[in-house]
């Protein structure tokens, strides 16, 4: 007999222990885990079954639970694909992903942080080990359907794990027995477990029975997929569980979008919107989260172009009638009737949110706090969806000091406005304090501030909107003189002022492209803009991206010469003047987002300045 003992990948044993902290109090999910595991199984073996039929079950498909009240287990059977020697060793010795550990650890350190950490954990796929919060030892038992033999894997969670053949058996399938800690023995009593299959698995498809020495089998769930019931007949309850029970959520979802599609394609779909985004929103190899069902039996939990990856935090299961069960995964994959259903369900998700949208701006932005980042990645990435995706997003009017849609900013644009102006910033509070805007305030013309990085990326590519150019206030060349009012202060042309310009400029002329009196500061001395003829800022910062050195081209500094620093700027010494210049210059960089030019430079300049004030 062929029998080994093997540690648990490192971290197993300190994650488990964070597992069963932050989940202590909802431990009852343990049995929702094992039982969708036994179910998954099932329809694996039933999907391979149609391209290898001897590993067809020919009886029926069953999960079974029998607790023994003397040994103190309870044990759950299936007829499942069943796990191999090696697959034991390797689907159940490890926990989870390379870095959940440290991500875990810090998550729970910080007691608020307990349900982002019990939402964090629904999504590792931690299923499996979840049995350890009310087991103190576990044995799987299991033979792969298509081999004869069983083997034994034997854990008690902390210390790595066992495997020992167990030579021929009968059943095809695997079976979990737990042997129950002191503190669950609750768990013993049958009519524990019928309420917790009816309350979380009861639409899984295959019957579930429960059975101890002193009572027949008796099946605990309805059996019936969720999805294929008339939506009218299901409860908000029993849509919450059942999104609960397959996504590892532990609130409500934020939308819910069920349908039935008859026609040329006949598909359902059950998607959800969580509320809070995913840890692993953005990590490259995140996948989909839409099972795919053909006919009700489960083909695949991430099927790549189901649904386009800006969707990519919509969960769910589509189950389609109009493929073919028959063929493989990549077949399916690349079916046009896949294209087609993605699409008719990704326009479905656009409009729901779109009623979200109009139904409550105040929900819809906690929502869109979570998921617009991603949502944008669509105006870029996904062509024909673009009109329908820009009436959901959200932008900051600087007006309005909330969040508006592009349609409302349209709506409200100035007399003689043909422009569409943003301003790019790291943070709001950036952003509000940006020089540009202070023209824009004057004039009572509106400006959306952007703070994600994507924001300058997709307006630049789509360069307009209903005929309106984005224009950035500053990064663009723009003329505000023909908007609104007409009373633009024109620059007073001064002498004194005019002599303070010139001066300035002959400490900076290396620095700028030109030094020009302002016409729309207020209240800081300084703001950089774009020169006319300067080359494009989208196609600077593709140049930026190819080359680290290239500085770009230069800008013209405006000058506020109502500012009282810059009205003293004349009467102070010659290197005070030079130093205070640069000073101006790059503080203007500065509040732009940039790093200054030369930072060595800068804090000498600065030293200079305050010491000669
Ligand atoms: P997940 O189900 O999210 O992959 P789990 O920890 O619940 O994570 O399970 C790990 C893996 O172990 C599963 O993906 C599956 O391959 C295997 N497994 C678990 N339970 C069973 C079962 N009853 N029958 C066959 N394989 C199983």
């Amino acid at each position: 007999m062929n029998e080994y003992s093997q540690g648990f990948e490192a971290d197993t044993g300190k994650i488990l222990k964070i597992v069963i902290n932050s989940l202590y109090s909802d431990r009852d999910i343990f049995l929702r885990e094992l039982l969708s595991n036994a179910s998954d199984a099932i329809h694996k073996r039933k999907f391979l079954g149609q391209t290898n039929p001897a590993i067809l079950n020919k009886s029926d498909d069953t999960i079974e639970i029998v607790i023994d009240k003397k040994q103190k287990t309870i044990e759950i059977t299936d007829s499942g694909i069943g796990l191999a020697e090696k697959e034991l060793a390797e689907t159940l010795g490890t926990i989870a992903k390379s870095g959940t550990s440290s991500f875990l650890e810090e998550m729970s350190e910080n007691d608020n942080n307990k349900d982002a950490a019990k939402t964090l954990i629904g999504q590792f796929g931690v299923g499996f080990y979840s049995a350890f919060m009310v087991a103190e030892k576990v044995v799987v038992t299991s033979r792969k359907a298509g081999t004869s033999n069983a083997y034994f894997w034997e854990s008690d969670g902390q210390n790595g794990f066992n495997i020992s053949s167990c030579g021929q058996s009968p059943n095809v399938g695997t079976s979990i027995k737990l042997f129950l800690r002191k503190d669950a023995k609750e768990y013993l009593d049958s009519a524990k477990l019928k309420t917790l299959v009816k309350k979380y698995s009861d639409h899984i498809t295959v019957p579930i029975t429960i059975k101890d020495s002193e009572t027949e089998a008796e099946q605990a769930n309805s059996a019936q997929a969720l999805w294929t019931r008339p939506s009218s007949s299901i409860t908000d309850e029993e849509y919450t569980e059942f999104f609960k029970s397959n996504f590892g959520a532990f609130d409500e979802p934020y939308l819910k979008i069920h349908n039935k599609t008859e026609g040329a394609i006949d598909f359902t779909n059950l998607l959800f919107i969580p509320k809070t985004a995913p840890f692993d929103l953005f990590e490259p190899e995140r996948k989909t989260r839409v099972s795919l069902y053909i006919n009700r039996v489960f083909i695949s939990k991430d099927i790549e172009g189901l649904i386009p990856t800006w969707l990519r935090f919509v969960q769910g299961i589509l189950d389609t009638t109009s493929l073919d069960l028959n063929v493989s995964r990549e077949l399916v994959q690349n079916s046009p009737i896949l294209k087609k259903i993605s699409k008719s369900i990704t326009k479905k998700v656009l409009s729901e949110l779109k009623k979200k949208l109009k139904k409550s701006p105040e929900e819809y932005d906690a929502f869109w706090s979570q998921f617009g980042k991603v949502i944008k990645e669509g105006l870029y990435e996904d062509f024909e969806n673009r009109d329908k995706i820009i009436d959901i997003i959200r932008v900051f009017s600087n007006k309005q000091n909330t969040n508006i849609t592009v349609n409302e900013y349209l709506e409200n644009m100035a007399d003689g406005q043909d422009s569409i102006y943003y301003l790019t910033a790291d943070t709001l509070k950036q952003a509000l304090s940006s020089p540009h805007l202070e023209g824009f305030k004057s004039k009572d013309i509106d400006v959306l501030l952007m703070t994600d990085p994507i924001d300058a990326f997709w307006m630049s590519q789509m360069a307009q909107f209903n005929d309106k150019k984005f224009v950035s206030i500053s990064r663009d060349t723009y003329d505000l003189s023909a908007i609104g009012s007409k009373e633009t202060k024109k620059p007073k042309k001064s002498k004194a002022a005019k002599g303070t310009i010139e001066l300035i400029k002959s400490h900076i002329e290396d620095l700028v492209a030109d030094v020009v009196e302002s016409t729309s500061l207020v209240d800081s001395p300084v703001k950089l803009v774009a020169s006319e003829g300067g080359l494009d800022f989208n196609l600077e910062r593709i140049l930026k991206a190819q080359n680290p050195e290239y500085e770009g081209t230069k800008k013209i500094l405006e000058i506020n010469t109502s500012h009282e620093l810059i009205k003293k700027l004349p009467k102070k010494s010659i290197d005070v003047q030079k130093a205070l210049s640069r000073v101006l210059f790059e503080q203007a960089r500065i509040l732009d987002g940039e790093m200054p030019s030369d930072a060595q430079k800068f804090s000498q300049d600065l030293i200079t300045v305050s010491l000669n004030d």
